[in-house]
């Protein structure tokens, strides 16, 4: 298929629900496929794909960045806004993410400068304009978006800017998936891999699923047949036991990904290890600042030493992440959780699952 319109249609879409169906029912268990993507829980929600499967179970695993980022975390972030001649930039959602006592948004209405950007070098510019306030970016992502915060960092050194710095919780994601399959605690028979994070590391970093697990792993788009495709190929792969990492989404993603992003993002950033809401610590999942980029690396510039809270009373999001609750599992989703009153984070991001939920499924 070569243009957007065909991965809308219906008649295709039609066929390989069908083939799917078809090779499902010949399983004689409910099989569980897991996307780790906030654009593809949005995707499959929206789509309604769901319905159409009775014998396969779709399940959301850590694919929001915003959602996995830790209550400790947020706390951190809220404790830098507090803190004198500082101004916190920062993309939409993180915003209005609670933390264990307070928010971003919290801080807003009692006079920290909290800025929302559309770039990091929004950011950067920020800074220069303020010389005599110390700017933070902070920076929540997965691999798509650490390149250019890498070449956000890269700008600032040339420009020796002094008063900009970055706080890094970024994470990568095949560290998170090696953890959900290893810790066993949730039955996953194959992953839906993301697409834009592919589009920079390639494929073969999901190779482990197929050798080491063997199961399947389908890189794919956003468009429903892109969905079912992947369905579509992973059951074929079950069925004729043979697991590998298929990529249909050719058209965006490389099998050696973005080597000029890659080559960025590790000339600033190393791996460490990194803290995910409901996965716990997870071996170098997280990226940090390289030692050559302490000066701009907040985590080490400023005290934002926390202490470990529980996350929001009643909230079911590190479950939920972890695959093992769905949106409506939770007591307060649509009730004392919604939207305009989110208690946990995958209410508040347009990517997380039970933002998803409530306004596409409630279900
Ligand atoms: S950045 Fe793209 S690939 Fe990553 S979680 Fe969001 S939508 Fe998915
Ligand atoms: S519905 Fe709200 S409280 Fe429940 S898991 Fe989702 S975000 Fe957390």
């Amino acid at each position: 298929m070569k243009y957007l319109d065909e991965f809308r249609d219906s008649v295709i879409a039609g066929q390989l629900i069908e083939k799917i169906r078809h090779l499902s029912a010949g399983v004689n268990r409910k099989l569980r496929f897991m996307e780790v993507c906030g654009s593809h829980t949005v995707a499959i929600y929206k789509a309604g794909i769901r319905g159409f499967f009775p014998d396969i179970d779709l399940i959301s695993g850590p694919g929001c960045p915003v959602c996995v980022t830790s209550t400790r975390d947020i706390d951190r972030a809220v404790k830098l806004a507090g803190m004198p001649d500082t101004i916190v930039t920062t993309f939409g959602d993180m915003i209005r993410v609670p933390g264990s006592i307070s928010s971003l948004q919290k801080k807003i209405s009692q006079g920290a400068d909290v800025r929302i950007v559309y770039s990091p070098l929004d950011a950067l510019r920020v800074a220069r304009e303020n010389p005599a306030k110390r700017v933070v970016f902070l920076a929540v992502g997965f691999e798509t978006t650490a390149p250019a915060i890498a070449a956000t960092v890269l700008q600032a050194a040339r420009e020796n800017c002094g008063n900009f710095s970055v706080l890094s919780y970024h994470k990568v994601i095949p560290p998170a998936m090696k953890a959900l399959l290893a810790g066993e605690e949730v039955l996953i028979d194959g992953f839906i891999c993301p697409g834009h994070v592919s589009a920079i590391i390639g494929s073969k970093p999901y190779e482990f699923i197929s050798t080491e697990y063997h199961l399947p792993a389908v890189i794919t788009g956003f468009e429903p047949v892109d969905i079912l495709q992947a369905l579509y190929l992973m059951m074929v792969q079950i069925r004729e036991n043979r697991p590998a990492v298929e990529v249909p989404y050719s058209r965006v993603v490389k099998p050696e990904g973005n080597p000029l992003a890659v080559r960025k993002l590790q000339e600033v950033f190393q791996p460490a290890d990194a803290q995910w809401r409901g996965l716990g610590v997870i071996p170098e999942s997280g990226l940090v600042l390289r030692e050559q980029f302490v000066r701009y690396d907040a985590m080490r510039q400023f005290d934002l030493s926390v202490e470990e809270k529980p996350d929001p009373p009643g909230c079911e999001c590190g479950l939920i992440l972890k695959g093992l609750k769905k949106p409506a599992d939770c007591p307060l989703f649509g009730r004392a959780c919604h939207p305009r009153h989110p208690v946990g984070p995958c209410m508040v991001s347009t990517e997380g699952s039970c933002a998803a939920a409530y306004k596409y499924g409630r279900s």
